[in-house]
């Protein structure tokens, strides 16, 4: 397509004007192309940035139905085929899925050697992949719209796991006040904000879950954890947290806790966390994420 040449000496002006009008063609053509590409395609993949089909009538059953149906707005079908789902058999303590598929659940090494302060811990999916992607984009890309299916992901496993739904508390994990403010926002808390909706709604036993957002604080920044070992969690976490505005005058007594982040990797956060809860009194802390690494 030639576009006038703006400095043409001697303008042929029928020329000019049929050029003219071949261009208003193709830009009207152009807007006609998009409108139905949009149609089509009403997004591109926020993982992998390829566009594609929203979720119709007519689209194939999904493998994972709650992450599919969830996530379709955002993430390519491909994308959202590398969702796993954390599943038996497993740790039935510290949630840790085995490699191998055949077996009951079973205790690990590491919960037989040295259980853990909390009594369960259980998460939606396995940490790779789409999961993964989704919540670095929440975390770190600010895509904050990722926060309600990914929440209402954690809600349904919530449901699902009959011995965390009897929680009459849900804590989430904080940040440091530095940490909040650069980010704008506590991703964890995001995660759990519709949650006293959602279970009123829900109303299977007409209880509706209560969020403590400052039961716990960060009293000081901790270095972020990626790539530190165990044990080194262990140091860089050490008096982190303590017991914040919402756990004050014996709020969190007797308590059954849920506590929530969005990843579990070696455990060392919750841990923290949950020594400090059950330290101001609360009788029974859980864990709950939306990811856990293998
Ligand atoms: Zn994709
Ligand atoms: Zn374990």
């Amino acid at each position: 397509m030639a576009a006038p040449a703006v400095d043409r000496p001697e303008p042929v002006v029928a020329g000019e004007n049929s050029s003219r009008a071949v261009n208003r063609v193709v830009r009207a053509g152009a807007w006609v192309a998009n409108r139905l590409l949009a149609a089509v395609f009403p997004g591109r993949c926020l993982s992998c940035g390829v566009p594609y089909a929203g979720i119709g009538p007519n689209s194939p059953p999904p493998a994972a139905a709650g992450f599919d149906l969830l996530l379709g707005r955002f993430l390519c079908p491909a994308c959202r085929r590398s969702f796993r789902p954390v599943a038996s058999p497993l740790c039935p303590r510290c949630g840790l899925m085995f490699t191998s598929r055949v077996g009951g659940d079973h205790l690990c090494g590491r919960c037989i050697r040295r259980p853990p302060a909390f009594t369960a811990a259980r998460a939606a999916g396995v940490y790779e992949g789409a999961l993964m992607q989704a919540i670095h984009l929440l975390k770190y890309g600010g895509k904050i719209q990722l926060a309600r299916p990914l929440g209402r992901l954690l809600f349904d496993t919530f449901r699902d796991c009959g011995a965390m739904a009897a929680a009459d508390l849900v804590v989430p994990v904080p940040l440091h006040r530095r940490r909040f403010r650069e980010r704008g926002f506590n991703q964890a808390y995001l995660l759990v904000r519709e949650w006293p909706n959602w279970s009123r709604l829900a109303g299977a036993d007409g209880r509706s879950v209560t969020v403590a957002r400052k039961a716990l604080v960060r009293r000081r920044p901790t270095v972020p954890q990626t790539g530190l070992g165990r044990r080194q969690r262990q140091i860089n976490l050490k008096n982190a947290f303590a017991p914040g505005p919402d756990a004050a005058g014996g709020r969190i007594l007797g308590r059954r806790v849920l506590l929530v982040d969005d990843v579990f990797t070696t455990g060392a956060t919750v841990e923290a966390c949950a020594t400090v809860l059950l330290d101001a009194g609360a009788q029974v802390v859980t864990v709950l994420t939306v990811a856990r690494t293998l």
